[in-house]
């Protein structure tokens, strides 16, 4: 869409946010609601953010509609109805699109423009925003909503570039529906993007080449209409049920099925394998919960694993292929787990062949073929279901100077650092919403954004009331916040676990494990604690008899 909101040069608002899917969408609404004025700035055509450009066949959200929304607005919970129990992205941004016509947000976006520069300026206390269409804003408070999956990867491949063959990314899909009837396309990459789009390509793809490194596991879906008995029961107080989730279960969302037990070792083997079978086939990731150590334990965390292996041995006839699908590197739910619809049995398939480019690396394309060590392979399209530079990247692709004209790219040399995922030392009045040290993507990730945003409007509103004119994290608290997500994460078993959660999807990334695994509710105490100690870790300075004469306020 045509951005309504005209680029502007110079202009002053309260709150300038950078980007408008899920985070941006609430921020504008939170300024909004305090008075303030605000303006967000989208590199999209329209609102959405990360289910903007998702726009790949088979794209579906894996945790559930009933409990991937907002639920800010009791009225807002009520009137929208969701028709699957996995929602397809279309059906999501229909959604997105139904919240920003409800709560007239476009009107503060300014669409198609990336935000290139954001310069803390000492003297005056504001940000300065640079884009790439020339716009230019000013602002007390710079709010980053620029998501965690939103920087798309794509690794050098030698001579891609002379490829002459079509190239997708499955996180930058066109609008318009791609057609690989009769055509022979290759899919690089195994995590949940290639593991929604491989069946769905197969249906079409004359010949389909699944390139994979390493294998994911994966639970089925088994999606289907949304249960009337659920839907019935959630509205009967679906605003209750969201709080109730958002401060009682570790990932904010409801628990319908509670763990069966404490050790999944300690339980009787019938029993266990009754268990996960129940699991397996209501689909989704309830597997993982089937006993509280599960992401705790080796050996429990074994028992899973391997019932997902034998699985896999079940649905895949040519016991190679059902092997090469099979991991063995890591413990099951320390990568994030795919959920999919007929994935392990679209290599039943006659067109599709799994080449396993661990033992066969690729080594980069000619004209006509993606080319590894031992082989060649003529491709008339490859699709790059190869990630994103995660968590840190779209943050770091902007340039951020903080005090001192100091950036983004030398604060976070040795990886990401900040004080409670929200705010980094040396970046007064910049927040950032689901940000590295956040729980953002181990938990339902709107309701982390919407706390974010409350605790980030409720901080500008004591600074308001106070008259301060700058907050930031000392370096004492950010380093203790490091240490902290840190130790979380080293008692369970992602510590020292590999994926983009800890960058090392990457070449030359530093490696630290970003999002916080302690859980929503204890993630939220020790939020509500820092506020209730006076902002403790903060530093809060100035006043705001600094804004100069005439400053919208
Ligand atoms: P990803 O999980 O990072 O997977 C990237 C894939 O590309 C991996 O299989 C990786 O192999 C492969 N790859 C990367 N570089 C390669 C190379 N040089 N040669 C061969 N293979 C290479 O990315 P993603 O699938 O886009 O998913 C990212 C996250 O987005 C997910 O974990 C999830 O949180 C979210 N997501 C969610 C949904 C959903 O809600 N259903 C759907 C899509 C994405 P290696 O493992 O060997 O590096």
């Amino acid at each position: 869409m045509t951005s309504e909101h005209a680029a502007r040069t110079d202009a002053e608002v309260d709150v300038l946010v950078v980007g408008a899917g899920f985070a941006g969408m609430y921020m504008i609404h939170k300024a909004r609601s305090m008075g303030l004025t605000v303006h967000a700035i989208e590199a999209g055509g329209d609102v959405g953010g990360t289910w903007y450009w998702n726009r790949y066949p088979g794209a579906r959200c894996d945790v559930e509609s009933l409990d991937y929304s907002y639920g800010f607005s009791p009225e807002l919970l009520e009137e929208w109805t969701w028709s699957e129990r996995f929602a397809a992205q279309p059906e999501i941004l229909r959604y997105i699109d139904h919240v920003a016509d409800r709560f007239d947000l476009r009107s503060d976006i300014e669409f198609d423009t990336r935000v290139t520069s954001a310069h803390f300026d000492d003297a005056t206390d504001r940000w300065a925003v640079g884009t790439d269409t020339g716009s230019t804003w000013t602002a007390r408070f710079c709010v980053m909503a620029t998501g965690c999956l939103s920087l798309s990867y794509v690794p050098p491949f030698a001579g891609l570039d002379r490829f002459e063959g079509r190239t997708l990314h499955t996180g930058r899909w066109p609008h318009e529906p791609v057609d690989f009837t009769g055509q022979r396309v290759g899919v690089i990459g195994t995590g949940s993007s290639g593991i929604q789009v491989i069946p769905e390509i197969a249906r079409q793809a004359g010949e389909l080449f699944v390139f994979q490194r390493t294998p994911n596991f994966t639970l089925p879906a088994r999606n289907g209409p949304v249960s009337e008995a659920l839907l019935a029961e959630r509205m009967a107080d679906y605003a209750g049920y969201k709080r109730t989730a958002l401060t009682t279960t570790p990932s904010a969302i409801g628990i319908q099925h509670p763990p069966l037990g404490d050790a999944a070792s300690a339980a009787q083997p019938d029993e266990r394998e009754a268990e996960f079978e129940r699991r397996w086939d209501i689909g989704g990731n309830i597997l993982l919960g089937a006993y509280r150590d599960v992401l705790l334990d080796a050996d429990s965390n074994e028992l899973v694993g391997e019932f997902v292996r034998r699985k896999i041995r079940s649905i895949v006839h040519d016991p190679d292929v059902a092997a090469l699908l099979s991991p063995t590197d890591h413990h099951i739910g320390t990568k994030r787990i795919c959920v999919d619809t007929d994935y392990y049995e679209t290599f039943n398939r006659p067109n599709v062949r799994l080449v396993d480019v661990r033992s066969d690396p690729i080594e980069g394309f000619s004209e006509t073929a993606l080319v590894t060590a031992g082989h060649r392979y003529d491709l008339d399209v490859v699709v790059f279901a190869t990630g994103y530079d995660a968590m840190t990247g779209p943050l770091m692709n902007i340039d951020v100077r903080g005090r001192g004209g100091v950036g983004i790219a030398e604060t976070w040399e040795h990886g990401p650092a900040t004080y409670l995922g929200l705010g980094v030392h040396g970046y007064p009045n910049l927040f950032i919403v689901a940000g590295p040290g956040s729980p953002s993507v181990r938990v339902n990730v709107i309701a982390a954004i919407e706390q974010h945003v409350d605790w980030i409007g409720d901080c500008i509103a004591h600074l308001e009331a106070q008259g301060i004119a700058t907050i930031e994290p000392t370096a004492e608290a950010q380093d203790g916040w490091v240490r902290h997500v840190a130790d979380l994460a080293d008692a369970t078993l992602f510590g020292g676990s590999s994926s983009w959660y800890s960058g090392s999807n990457i070449d030359g990334k530093p490696r630290v494990f970003a999002p916080y695994v302690g859980g929503m509710p204890a993630y939220i105490a020790e939020c509500d604690a820092v506020v209730a100690a006076g902002y403790a870790g903060f530093t809060a300075a100035g006043d705001t008899a600094k804004v100069p004469a005439g400053t919208p306020r």
